[in-house]
Formats: C-alpha cells, sequence, structure tokens
C-alpha cells in the first residue's frame, strides 16, 4: 500500500497479452518516468495472487543488469491486481525494428551488437537460475541510449502463464523449443537458448523463421527446418508425455550446408553459433555461458556501439 501511493498513475502506453501497461511517474520527483504494469489476473487463479508470486518477482527487483528491464516495485491492488513498476523504455521493441524493412536497414555488425546484448541479459539470469521463458522479439524493448533491454524476466513463470492467453490473442509459440512443445516437465535454461537463436535466426531473415500456427504445426515446422527428433539424436525424447512428430517421414538433423544459405550473412562462426542454440536436445544445446564464449563475438565485423545501433524514428 506504501508502493502504491509512491507513484501517479497517468496515460495508458500499451496493452499486451496479460497486462495493461500505463505510464507513471514518481510523487516525490514526478520529472522521473515509470512505466506501471498491471497484470490481469487470470480467472482460474481469482482467488488472488498467491503470496508466493508477489515474494517470487520481488526477487527481481535484485536483478540488476545493463540489459534487463529494471523491476523497480512491486504491490498488489485492492482489486487482486498485480503491478510492477518498471523502468521506462518508449522507443519499442526489436521486433518494431525487424518489421520495419522500409525504414529500418541494419547489417551483420548490429545483429551482433543486439545479439551481445540478448545474450549477456541470458547468462546473467542463468548464472542466478532464473529463466526467462518467453523469449522473443517484442520482449526485447530498446532504451534512449539504444541498448536493447530484455523485459519480464522470470515474471512468466511466476505472474501468469504466457501460454495460456487471458484474451482471445493467440500467444506466439513460435520461439517455443521443442521439449516444452511435447511436455517436458524438467527443463533448464536451454529453453531460452532456443529463444535466442530464433531470435537470431529472425534478425538475419527479417521473418519469424519457424512461425507456426499450432502446436503440432510448430512441431511439424521444427522437424522440418531442423531434424525430427529421435532417440537417436536426443536419448528419452519419445517417453516425454505429448512427443507426437510428424509420420510421413524422418527428417535428417540439419546440417551446416542447410544454414549457409539462409543465414550466411552473419559469416561462418555466426553460423556456427547458431546451429549450437537449435540442437533439438536440450542437453546437447549450447548454454548462454558458452554462447558468450563463441569465436563469433571476435570475428570481424565488430559489434556496432550502442549510440550507432539504426532505430526507429
Ligand atoms: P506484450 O504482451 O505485447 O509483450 P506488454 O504487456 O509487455 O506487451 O506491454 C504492452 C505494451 O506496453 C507494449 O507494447 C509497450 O508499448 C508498452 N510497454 C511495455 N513495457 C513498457 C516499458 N517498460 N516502458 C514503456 N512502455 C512499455
Amino acid at each position: 500500500e506504501e508502493e502504491k501511493n509512491k507513484y501517479i498513475r497517468g496515460k495508458e502506453l500499451g496493452e499486451g497479452t496479460y497486462a495493461v501497461v500505463y505510464e507513471g511517474r514518481l510523487r516525490a520527483d514526478p520529472t522521473q518516468l515509470v512505466a506501471i504494469k498491471k497484470i490481469k489476473v487470470q480467472k482460474e487463479y481469482s482467488d488472488g495472487i498467491a503470496p508466493d508470486a508477489v515474494r517470487e518477482i520481488k526477487f527481481l527487483q535484485e536483478l540488476r543488469h545493463a540489459n534487463i528491464v529494471r523491476l523497480h516495485s512491486v504491490y498488489s491492488t485492492r482489486d487482486q491486481n498485480l503491478c510492477l513498476v518498471l523502468e521506462h523504455l518508449p522507443r519499442g521493441d526489436l521486433e518494431m525494428l525487424i518489421r520495419d524493412t522500409a525504414a529500418v536497414r541494419y547489417g551483420a555488425a548490429d545483429i551482433k551488437a543486439w545479439m551481445g546484448m540478448l545474450c549477456r541479459a541470458v547468462a546473467f539470469c542463468h548464472d542466478r537460475a532464473v529463466l526467462h521463458r518467453d523469449i522473443k522479439p517484442n520482449n526485447l524493448l530498446v532504451a534512449a541510449d539504444g541498448a536493447l533491454k530484455l523485459a519480464d524476466f522470470g515474471l512468466a513463470r511466476s505472474c501468469a502463464d504466457p501460454y495460456r492467453p487471458m484474451t482471445a490473442n493467440v500467444i506466439t509459440r513460435w520461439y517455443r523449443p521443442p521439449e516444452l512443445l511435447f511436455g517436458a516437465r524438467h527443463y533448464t535454461g536451454g529453453v531460452d537458448v532456443w529463444s535466442v537463436g530464433l531470435v537470431f535466426a529472425e534478425l538475419i531473415i527479417r521473418n519469424p523463421y519457424l512461425p507456426g500456427n499450432t502446436e503440432v504445426e510448430q512441431i511439424g515446422l521444427i522437424c522440418r527446418a531442423l531434424g525430427t527428433p529421435t532417440e537417436e539424436n536426443w536419448p528419452g525424447v519419445t517417453r516425454l508425455d505429448s512427443y507426437t512428430v510428424p509420420t510421413d517421414r524422418v527428417y535428417p538433423v540439419a546440417g551446416r550446408e542447410n544454414f549457409l544459405g539462409p543465414f550466411g550473412t552473419v559469416g561462418s562462426d555466426g553460423v556456427d553459433l547458431l546451429m549450437k542454440t537449435l540442437v533439438l536436445d536440450p542437453r546437447r544445446r549450447i548454454t548462454s555461458r558458452a554462447m558468450l564464449a563463441h569465436a563469433w563475438w571476435h570475428a570481424e565485423p565488430r559489434p556496432t556501439p550502442i549510440q550507432d545501433l539504426p532505430r526507429r524514428n
């Protein structure tokens, strides 16, 4: 109740799948802008927010990194909604940059800079045992200085399940790893690494790489592009609860030659890193820490300095 009174709520900035975001100002210093994100509590959970959730989110306030959206405060309202007070980042997101092919031009050096910021954010959290589970271009916000900031780290798990839509909106499944599609209940940072790989691929081709319309179609796209998960390439996969793959044929695991064509503009080191993020078996997938040690970061071209990154007007 005290936290709530620290802020003055302003106009609506946008509405997402499971939240409404408002502009806010610090009562003590109204020049200080924040974003207030009000999470819509799902009907099934209408007993209110589990005290656990609030505690878990409070923990995220300690998670401070240059490429993670700062969480200033958390409080619940009288009507059982949860409000997150976040760093104000009004310059849009990576999805807008990728889609605006008419006005935004970028190249390999820019992709390397954005990917570097994303990978550092992810590795920082994985080191602290926090998973994101919903990495996608529109969760990567752009700061005034051009820095990329990963939004909602860890919130996906603790607040609302992003895969169970509140509204009729279809939540994107394009970045979901095969282990989640197959219903694995134990998973690791590998889930985020897969999503990071799909963001990488999308930055290069400027289109979603695996845009499935249903879960079944998503699995089909993964099989065709990257290979059919089998006991040979992923020991244990057939025992996962919802393991189902296309039965028309067993697609071979994609090799370098399959990646060089569509993704070759990031160079052979870039292609190597991409391939290692899109390994089917999560145990064999590269870790976020290992991503940061990859040769690509040191290969030419050097990443673009953040102040020189392309932006929207
Ligand atoms: P989505 O579900 O589409 O990811 P969110 O619920 O995170 O969207 O946010 C909805 C909208 O609110 C965003 O599209 C964006 O315009 C705005 N927004 C979200 N976070 C911030 C922020 N930290 N600063 C400024 N605007 C934000």
